[in-house]
């Protein structure tokens, strides 16, 4: 299928380069929009980076708390609306977090410039106009979120990104040290997402020699930071995951995630499941799609003894899975990369409905 993407325009890797994050946001800064806006994770705050934020007077700084429910329509309106009292349009938006503010700046930016409710936008190209600079920080590796052209949002009647050229950030500041203090579980969860964003987009109709390339880099990196001999959370992995997320961000691009994030999309949409967890929860079921995939992060699971939840669907009502079925079989993207065009008589609802039951 011919894609024709844009990439990050710019992209600062390596240990200490947040210290370069004025020098290169200075720059954006006009006369008639002088004033950034800093979206940071709210486990920052007061924290020794906070210190290093850079900061000019009539700057704009929102700590946003990305511990529960992933990031809503509904949020990012209010964010416009309040970033748009304050500054009118700001010079850029700076976001400091893992996926969910990579997405949320990514998101705002776009709505300061399209006006009406993100929800109108939740699709492929529904955006009419170029957003704001904006500037992706990531301090959690595996979602990809800091190269992906999609800003994944949750609205009232679905979880899908705001896709488009002008989601892709401006500049990307990758600094390895910041995912440091990422809590183990998280690390893994998040991490495997990398990892499953590989397996899909490299097992499936849309694969080719590109998004195999990136793919294949991406999951050697995984492998050592998740079996190898120096496996487990050191500074560096923290490097190498940081890479791997980024490649497996590349190699999606590229391709298509498959029948896992076809899935863990309902269980996010109708539990609030966080991305990383609920992907390891469909994942872990999904040896008849992924034999090679799944068997080998069962190892990775058993190596550093993560516990991914079992026997869920025992306490689901009959409504909430009929709501899953339903969010999972509007990815037909996904579900098209997965199984090929005749994938509806293939995937039934019954299927559907059996696939679910597995977790
Ligand atoms: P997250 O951003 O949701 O953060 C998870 C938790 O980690 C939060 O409590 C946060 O405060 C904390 N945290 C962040 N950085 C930390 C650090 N350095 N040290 C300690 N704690 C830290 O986590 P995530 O897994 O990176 O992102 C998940 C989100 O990404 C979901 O909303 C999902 O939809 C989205 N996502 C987007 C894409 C995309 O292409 N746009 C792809 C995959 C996932
Ligand atoms: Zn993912």
């Amino acid at each position: 299928m011919f894609k024709n993407f844009r990439s990050v325009e710019k992209c600062a890797y390596g240990r200490g380069s947040f210290d370069k994050l004025g020098e290169i946001i200075d720059v954006k800064r006009t006369k008639d929009a002088p004033n950034m806006v800093f979206l940071v994770d709210d486990y920052f705050k007061g924290k020794e980076l906070e210190k290093r934020i850079p900061l000019q007077k009539g700057d704009m700084i929102e700590f946003i708390y990305a511990g529960g429910e992933e990031p809503k329509t509904s949020q990012i309106d209010e964010l416009r609306d309040r970033i748009q009292a304050t500054l009118g349009t700001p010079a850029g938006l700076v976001g400091i977090g893992g996926g969910s503010l990579m997405d949320i700046t990514k998101a705002t930016s776009l709505m300061l410039t399209n006006e009406g409710s993100s929800t109108k936008y939740q699709g492929l190209n529904l955006i009419q106009k170029s957003g704001v600079y904006h500037v992706g920080v990531p301090t959690i590796s595996g979602t990809g979120a800091e190269v992906s052209m999609t800003a994944v949002l949750t609205g009232p009647e679905k979880k899908l990104g705001l896709k488009c050229d002008w989601t892709v950030f401006d500049q990307i500041v990758l600094d390895p040290e910041l995912t440091e203090s990422v809590p183990r579980n998280h690390w893994f969860y998040t991490g495997m997402d990398c990892y499953i964003h590989c397996i899909e987009s490299m097992t499936g109709h849309l694969k080719n020699t590109f998004s195999e390339a990136y793919g294949y880099k991406s999951l050697d990196l995984c492998r050592d930071i998740f079996l190898g001999e120096n496996s487990g959370q050191t500074p560096e992995n923290d490097e190498k995951l940081m890479v791997a997320s980024y490649m497996g961000g590349l190699s999606l691009t590229y391709s298509e995630v498959g029948v896992c994030h076809a899935l863990s999309y309902g269980l996010s949409y109708v539990f609030g499941t966080r991305h990383g967890i609920a992907n390891c929860i469909c994942f872990n079921q999904l040896e008849e799609y992924y034999p090679e995939g799944v068997t080998e992060f069962k190892e990775m699971v058993k190596y550093h003894k993560i516990d991914i939840p079992v026997n869920l669907s025992n306490d689901w009502t009959d409504d909430e899975i009929e709501r899953m079925i339903d969010t999972t079989l509007n990815l037909h993207h996904m579900w098209n990369h997965a199984l090929g065009t005749d994938w509806k008589n293939i995937i039934t609802r019954e299927k559907v409905r059996e696939l679910y039951m597995r977790m």
